[in-house]
């Protein structure tokens, strides 16, 4: 092995980033860059994949040069990134034939709603672990083969290929030597079955897609590749890949079955390992490959919020009432707990458990003494909730954790996380580094690399920085959960009882 460092690049939804962790996984340099969110129509939303392809190029040289390093100085290259996004490119130029369609694009809702009208909903939840939803790729891939002129003709002919963010990056990092991806992003693709750990030939006959486009699907630390020389000057293995909020599991190092982690950065996406056991959730929660080593899968149960960090910039910037998101802290510690003011910040409907895409925010309980005070504070309270169902939902299924771990953008909120414990009824706990996602690729690669021996290893490099512990009466919380249900009851016909 040579080199002393880890390279992990985070491309994700907004920007993409890129840290250089030494073999102790502290974080030695990093950079990051944001590129454009492409809006063609309502509903719609594009990457330009050259734009991601660059932004990831600038960072991974600016983070690396400030390392004070090169290709030399890189023992192995570990990739975490924006699910589901689907990407297809010519397989002899490189060239995507059109614009990646995002995650959150919605374009092919009506196509998965006459699939659910059809009977095929069970089937495919039975295969995926997923839902008929146009969140997964599958059905972007196809209005890509359906859409753009000449399309499907050449995929049939074998010289097109798709692939998610991960794929599209390994790619162009092995000058298109490698077409692979790893079974964690494998499983939100919707054509990926988790139980067989194979590409399910049904259902690429169900949504029209010819196998040929199709990456080889590896293990989350396994070869990938190597970089080629012109990114950092000699070649780099890649040797960990991950989606985001898998790499943020391991980050974390979730891995004991029970273990559950939730990451609040613009969303709030929780997942709990449940060990090699696929649970097949009744409340519609996903079930996922959390990670794959050596062949072996662990599954994980899944749920998301849409709305996390996003409430506060709705804060900030439509409504102005405040300056910036830390301000939010200081603000709630001085109004304290709010009983009577509900903000519902279902601004693109409500997601798990309740998935009614027809909902909309609202504010409710105001009286001439609510202010400003208040808005802000039950908007940071609503995060909490949210959470809450969730995690309600996922012991419905059998899975309640008596801890609760926590990472991203928000955790630096002392005040939600303690509202968060009381809400809750469990222990919060903030680890040291809460970058755990792109922590979680690095970690892979240095499995892969020798690095790291072993998942215990991880677990030791990881240290809490503080556990914040439930400390409400059990009959505040109960009045706040109730007035918060009755909230939601407000702006969604979707069933609000939780079991
Ligand atoms: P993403 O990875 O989704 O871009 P991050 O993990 O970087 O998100 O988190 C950024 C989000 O966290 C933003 O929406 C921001 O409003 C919110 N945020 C950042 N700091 C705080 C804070 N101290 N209190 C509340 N929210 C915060």
């Amino acid at each position: 092995m040579s080199g002393h460092l880890i390279l992990g690049i985070d491309q994700g939804t907004s920007s993409s980033r890129a840290l250089v962790y030494d073999h102790a996984t502290n974080v030695v340099a990093s950079a990051q860059e944001e590129f454009a969110q492409i809006y063609p129509r309502p509903g719609w939303v594009e990457h330009d994949a050259e734009a991601i392809w660059a932004s990831v190029v600038s960072v991974v040289r600016s983070a690396v040069s400030d390392a004070g390093a090169d290709h030399a100085g890189l023992s192995a290259i570990g990739i975490t990134n924006q699910r589901e996004t689907t990407v297809v490119w010519d397989r002899k130029t490189g060239r995507p034939v059109s614009n990646a369609i995002v995650w959150q694009d919605r374009r092919t809702a009506d196509y998965c709603d006459a699939l659910r009208a059809a009977g095929h909903e069970d089937d495919v939840a039975a295969r995926t672990g997923l839902r008929l939803d146009p969140y997964f790729s599958a059905t972007k891939l196809k209005w890509i083969l359906d859409n753009v002129d000449g399309a499907r003709p050449r995929a049939e002919a074998g010289e097109l290929a798709f692939g998610t963010i991960d794929t599209f990056l390994i790619w162009r990092l092995t000058g298109g030597r490698v077409h692979a991806t790893d079974a964690s992003n494998a499983s939100r693709t919707l054509l990926f079955n988790i139980h067989r750990q194979a590409w399910d030939t049904e259902l690429l006959e169900l949504f029209g897609i010819p196998e040929s486009l199709l990456p080889e699907v590896l293990d989350c630390a396994d070869d990938f590749g190597t970089s080629d020389a012109s990114l950092l000057g000699g070649e780099v293995p890649i040797l960990g890949v991950a989606g985001d909020q898998q790499a943020a599991l391991i980050g974390q190092a979730g891995f004991e079955p029970g273990v559950t982690k939730s990451t609040y950065g613009t969303g709030c996406f929780v997942i709990a390992n449940t060990g090699d056991e696929a649970v097949a959730s009744r409340n519609r929660l996903l079930t996922t490959v959390a990670y794959r080593l050596g062949g072996k899968v662990t599954y994980g149960i899944e749920g998301s919020v849409f709305v996390a960090g996003s409430a506060i910039q709705w804060l900030r910037d439509a409504l102005s009432i405040i300056d910036s998101a830390p301000e939010t802290e200081s603000i709630a510690a001085a109004t304290g707990v709010v009983e009577d003011v509900f903000v519902v910040p279902a601004f693109a409907g409500l997601g798990a458990p309740y998935w009614d895409a027809h909902a909309r925010g609202a504010i409710v309980g105001l009286t001439r003494g609510s202010g400003r005070n208040e808005i802000v504070t039950a908007t940071l309270q609503a995060i909490a909730f949210q959470s809450h169902d969730l995690l309600e939902a996922m012991a419905d299924d059998g899975l309640r954790p008596s801890l609760l771990r926590v990472d991203g953008g928000m955790v630096a909120n002392d005040w939600l996380l303690q509202f968060l414990a009381d809400i809750l009824g469990i222990a919060v706990e903030r680890p040291a580094d809460t970058e755990s996602t792109v922590l979680g690729a690095a970690c892979l690669a240095a499995l892969r690399a020798g690095v790291l021996s072993s998942l215990e290893d991880i677990g030791r490099a990881r240290s809490v920085d503080r556990v914040f512990e439930p400390s409400m009466s059990e009959d505040q919380r109960e009045r706040l959960v109730n007035g918060w249900h009755s909230a939601v009851a407000r702006v969604s016909g979707a069933n609000v009882t939780i079991p």
